[in-house]
């Protein structure tokens, strides 16, 4: 049903490239949401303890009929339970809240400098990843510092890093880490949320000469870099439009048109200043 391509971890497992992101959908809300981002053909859900939503993600997977093994789950370790005993008690109740004996990937969703815990806290989801409950794990929001201190610190790099990522903020340095080091790179808020960049006139004008939307055309450009994107939409058509990727390629040109519109743009929190 789905031409969505899996990208390969340096473990050699695969994360389907485009995913359904659940941040802010509301907790009542998010069960019918995921069963019509399974209808539009996606096979990959991204949520987080801090999205109070696992529960609604978890009905959804228990309902609509599919095979665990043909669903990606993603969720988040949060930012209050940083550390070894927190990390391995909140990662069972996530998988309680799911209602799954396993996830496909677990993230430390924030780096947390000021708790100073992150390199003990992804030494414990080495220990999750080895009793099998969580089949890879990685981590969010790092920047090339915090993951150095993994790469010194500790036995391995994760396999992913789930970052801000947008045609305004590009995120050059930390993507060629990533790209040195085998670390896939996640993009989260991949529509930079959606907002007044859509109307961008280099974007529109882009999407007008492949008769394609905004959207479209900065989650083509994520696709063209190797990103995974893990778009939000609540709105069944946007929910199909932002599958409908596979047909229509940008040129080099428009790769660095898009690029080019990079000003370090932050919708979210700056890693190093959250929790600092
Ligand atoms: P996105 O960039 O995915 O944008 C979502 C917004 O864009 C929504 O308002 C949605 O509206 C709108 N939208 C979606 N598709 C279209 C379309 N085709 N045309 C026009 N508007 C559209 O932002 P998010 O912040 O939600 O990021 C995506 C996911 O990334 C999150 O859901 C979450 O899973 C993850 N994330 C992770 C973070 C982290 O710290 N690790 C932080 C933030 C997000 P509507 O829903 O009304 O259709």
């Amino acid at each position: 049903m789905s031409n969505i391509p899996d990208l390969e971890f340096r473990n050699g497992n695969t994360i389907p490239q485009v995913g359904y992101g659940v941040f802010k959908i509301p907790p009542e809300e998010t069960r019918e949401a995921v069963l019509e981002a399974f209808r539009a053909g996606y096979r990959h859900i991204d949520t987080a303890a801090l999205y109070d939503n696992e529960e609604g993600v978890g009905a959804a997977l228990a309902e609509s009929g599919l095979d665990r093994s043909d669903v990606f789950v993603t969720t988040k370790l949060a930012d209050s339970f940083m550390g070894r005993t927190n990390a391995l008690e909140q990662f069972e109740v996530s998988l309680e809240k799911l209602g799954t004996d396993y996830v496909d990937l677990y993230l430390i969703h924030w780096p947390v400098p000021g708790q100073d815990l992150f390199v003990e806290t992804w030494e414990a989801l080495l220990e999750i990843r080895e009793s099998g409950k969580a089949t890879n794990v990685g981590v969010s929001n790092f920047q090339v510092h915090h993951l150095e201190r993994l790469r010194q610190e500790t036995a391995e790099l994760p396999v992913i890093n789930q970052i801000e990522l947008h045609p305004w903020l590009v995120q050059q340095e930390l993507r060629d880490y990533h790209r040195e080091h085998g670390i896939v790179t996640e993009a989260w808020s991949p529509l930079a949320k959606g907002g007044e960049q859509l109307e961008n006139p280099v974007v529109k004008e882009i999407a007008a000469g492949h008769g394609r939307t905004p959207a479209q055309v900065l989650l083509r450009w994520h696709l063209q870099l190797g990103n995974v994107i893990i778009p939000k939409s609540v709105t069944p058509s946007r929910m199909r439009e932002n599958l409908e990727l596979f047909d229509f390629e940008l040129s080099s040109a428009e790769m660095e048109r898009l690029s080019a519109l990079d000003e370090g743009l932050r919708t979210g929190p700056d890693p190093d200043v959250r929790g600092a």
